[in-house]
C-alpha cells in the first residue's frame, strides 16, 4: 500500500497541526478534515499542505 504522509494545516493561522498519513489511490486529491486548533481553538477544515 503506498501511504504517503501528510501535513493537515489550519486555513485560519496557517498553523500546521496534524500529521498523518493517506492513501494516495483513495484521496488522489487534497484531503480537508475539520480538526481543532490549538491556536484557534476552535475546530476549523485543515487542509493537505506539503
Ligand atoms: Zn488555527
Amino acid at each position: 500500500m503506498a501511504r504517503d504522509k501528510i501535513t493537515l494545516a489550519c486555513p485560519e493561522c496557517a498553523e500546521r497541526n496534524y500529521h498523518q498519513t493517506k492513501n494516495k489511490r483513495l484521496h488522489p486529491e487534497r484531503v480537508e478534515y475539520v480538526k481543532f486548533c490549538p491556536r484557534c481553538r476552535t475546530h476549523t477544515p485543515h487542509k493537505e499542505t506539503k
